[in-house]
């Protein structure tokens, strides 16, 4: 593809773009295709000769798109929104055509700086301490996703405690690796049941242990410090060494948020123990001040990430992890062999986010951090967060008026319905009702949605971050949950 190609590619691509977006409340939010459905349409082995991308296009529209799921559709309501917006598309083109992995300040200074510089503008904006600035010792970085966040906070807690509550009993060489080596096995990390499976999965990586610590409904689901302490004291008492807690602002299933200020109370006297708060969803709320009282107790943790790329307008990826001591991260995984060295490196003037994240090489992930920012401004963006959350206040709503069909499961937050099917004949339960109707819901793709679990209770999950939202296709939505619910509990 020569530049005159690619200018022509290029400008019919983002037609095409155009278009998908202003037909994309006509489109069938899920698709239709079978398991292995690429393979009948594809050849098995890879071109030999070049092709016209005319006839790539032509393929790329009638094979892949229409295995496609329609995330940014209003109709989508399922898991967490994944956004995206036109300068953030427009930020990713451009990251593409100046593609490096700019793992060093010298690989790209841009790349670094322009990081920095948005991440300290997200941090002030949603009124994080000033701990976690890049001007003092913390600072923040922008991971792939919010489970490598949790994974590389992990490893830096593991180093940090290793060290500082192990090694350091020690005077000789040999008797730290003896200790640590004897510690290493009794690592615990910690969270509650309602935490992301992300937590489970960053210390099975890690190679420590998880305990997942029980939540109660009068608790609305929230990880208490009294839990904590017990379940502290319950795992010390096994010989067990507490080093990592992930707290949540916004679980997955139900958007429980845990005692921040409690948990801080209760680990007081575990000053090695890394307390992580993961705000992947619902942290995005935190640009509009009204939901910054959320932050309260944040001064007890050492880092916090939110992602960017599910309700605050910028595609995947873009989780934004916030550290208090950047020096753990660095200390955990600097490795500098003679090829990597550089003068800025070792100046000391300059950051190498390298050293603050699992990979060597990073995208250019800022630049569309920037364009939003700029192209929305806080307002624009308070206004999408503000917009979204009305659109589920009315959907709850319209639920909660209708208690002869539907119960509320959670009180509803940031935006997501957690709710059951009531059942009419007695021999069925609310859980054989809302499983029957998530399940015709689903198979009927006129709305995408997901089930969860609560307390062993099946529930539905209702949430909508879509820019392209509006109440009237929540309504519609509503209408059609209510037809498919009142059908089902009488079929
Ligand atoms: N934490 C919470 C609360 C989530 O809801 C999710 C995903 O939905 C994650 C973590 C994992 O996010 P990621 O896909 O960025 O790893």
């Amino acid at each position: 593809m020569d530049p005159e190609e690619y200018r022509r590619a290029a400008y019919a691509s983002v037609d095409y773009i155009v278009d998908y977006y202003k037909t994309i409340t006509e489109r069938q939010v899920v698709s239709d295709v079978e398991p292995g459905y690429l393979r009948q349409l594809l050849p098995t082995e890879m071109p030999q000769e070049p092709e016209s991308w005319d006839d790539i296009h032509r393929d790329f529209d009638s094979h892949i798109v229409p295995g496609l799921t329609h995330w940014q559709s209003p109709n989508f309501l399922a898991f967490f929104p994944a956004n995206t917006s036109f300068p953030s598309i427009l930020g990713e083109l451009y990251s593409a055509a100046f593609s490096a992995p700019a793992f060093n300040w010298i690989c790209s200074p841009a790349v670094t700086e322009l990081e920095t510089i948005v991440l300290d503008w997200l941090a002030k904006q949603m009124g994080l301490p000033s701990e976690f600035l890049s001007d003092t010792e913390g600072g923040g970085v922008i991971q792939g996703s919010a489970s490598e966040a949790i994974v590389t906070t992990m490893v830096a807690a593991r180093d940090r405690y290793l060290r500082d509550a192990i090694a350091s009993k020690y005077s000789t060489e040999e008797e730290k690796e003896v200790a640590i080596a004897a510690a290493r096995g009794k690592l615990v990390a910690f969270a509650s049941d309602q935490t992301h499976s992300s937590t489970q999965k960053a210390a099975l990586i890690a190679g420590v242990k998880f305990i997942a610590i029980k939540t109660y409904p009068e608790d609305d689901y929230a990880l208490t410090g009294a839990a904590l302490t017990k379940a502290f004291k319950e795992a010390e008492d096994r010989g067990l060494l507490p080093f990592f807690l992930t707290a949540s602002l916004g679980t997955t299933a139900i958007c429980a948020i845990d005692k921040f200020i409690e948990i801080g109370e209760a680990t007081k006297d575990y000053p090695h123990t890394w307390k992580h708060i993961d705000a992947a969803y619902s942290g995005a709320a935190l640009i509009c001040p009204e939901f910054q009282h959320y932050l309260a107790g944040v001064e007890y943790f050492d880092s916090f990430d939110m992602n960017m790329h599910k309700w605050l307008l910028v595609n995947f990826d873009a989780s934004c992890l916030y550290v208090r001591k950047r020096k753990y991260l660095t200390d955990a995984l600097s490795i500098t062999p003679s090829y990597l060295r550089n003068a800025a490196s070792d100046s000391g003037l300059v950051i190498d986010y390298r050293d603050w994240q699992i990979p060597l090489g990073r995208r250019f992930r800022s630049l569309k951090i920037w364009f939003v920012m700029r192209t929305y401004g806080a307002k624009g963006m308070q206004e999408h967060v503000r917009k979204t959350l009305g659109i589920g206040v009315h959907f709850a709503k319209l639920i909660q008026a209708r208690p002869d069909v539907f119960s509320i499961a959670t009180p509803p937050r940031f935006g997501l319905t957690v709710f059951q099917v009531v059942p009419l004949k007695p021999e069925e339960t609310a859980n054989d009702v809302t499983k029957k109707v998530v399940n015709r819901i689903n198979n009927e793709k006129v709305i995408f949605l997901t089930a969860s679990t609560v307390d062993g209770e099946e529930c539905i999950r209702v949430v909508t971050g879509s820019p392209w939202a509006t109440d009237k296709a929540m309504s519609e939505a509503f209408q059609y949950i209510l037809t498919v619910s009142e059908e089902e509990r009488q079929a």
